[in-house]
């Protein structure tokens, strides 16, 4: 069976793709083996557009405060159907939207993405992960290289334009006092939000 949209506490979660321009040393799809046992998020195809959109007449949507895109994977990886989906949402439910993202699309498609997301999202969380290049590129071996950190702090400054709520995530107890502290400083730099936020989330 195939788990499109799940529920996390009171939001309501999309999953999409599990498809990612990175391979972070953590990512929770390294354990997809075990979770397939347990009725996991690992998709064994795509659900299209028109899947995605008939799964939210199973839910009732009062009951969620937010929806918001996840999952196992990178959602822009799937950009323009994300975005239908999005529409979608916002026009027959009128419900605030969240993307969990690694910030990385604009490098990914080469083109600026952060305007597509006007109108249509209303937080953006982007995982910081380090403050430190050298080390963003280690964990989470981007396919851009050294320059995923630089790219995903423009996009992470470009967003803010365009959506209400930008936060930046790093998780807990993964870094020492001094990081953080270098994190808040960079998202004070930036103008967006800095949350620790706790593991596995
Ligand atoms: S960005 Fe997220 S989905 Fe992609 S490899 Fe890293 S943890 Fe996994």
């Amino acid at each position: 069976m195939m788990t499109i949209l799940y529920e996390v506490h009171k939001n309501l979660y999309v999953n999409m793709t599990n498809r990612c321009n990175c391979a972070c040393t953590f990512c929770l799809r390294k354990t997809k083996d075990h979770m397939e046992e347990s009725n996991s998020l690992w998709l064994d195809r795509e659900p299209t557009v028109k899947e995605v959109k008939a799964e939210f007449s199973k839910f009732d949507m009062d009951n969620y405060e937010e929806v918001v895109f996840c999952g196992f994977g990178e959602p822009t990886m799937r950009l323009e159907d994300m975005l239908e989906v999005m529409d979608f949402v916002k026009e027959n439910y009128h419900k605030p939207i969240r993307i969990n993202t690694n910030g990385l699309a604009s490098l990914q498609y080469q083109k600026d993405v952060p305007p597509l997301f006007k109108n249509r999202v209303d937080t953006v969380s982007i995982s910081l992960n380090t403050p430190n290049p050298e080390k963003y590129y280690l964990l989470t071996k981007n396919r851009f290289g050294l320059e995923g950190f630089e790219g995903m702090l423009e996009f992470a400054k470009e967003v803010k334009n365009y959506v209400p709520n930008v936060v930046l995530t790093t998780v807990d107890t993964t870094l020492t006092k001094e990081e953080e502290a270098q994190c808040r400083q960079i998202c004070e730099n930036l103008g967006v939000n800095y949350r620790i936020r706790e593991w596995e989330e």
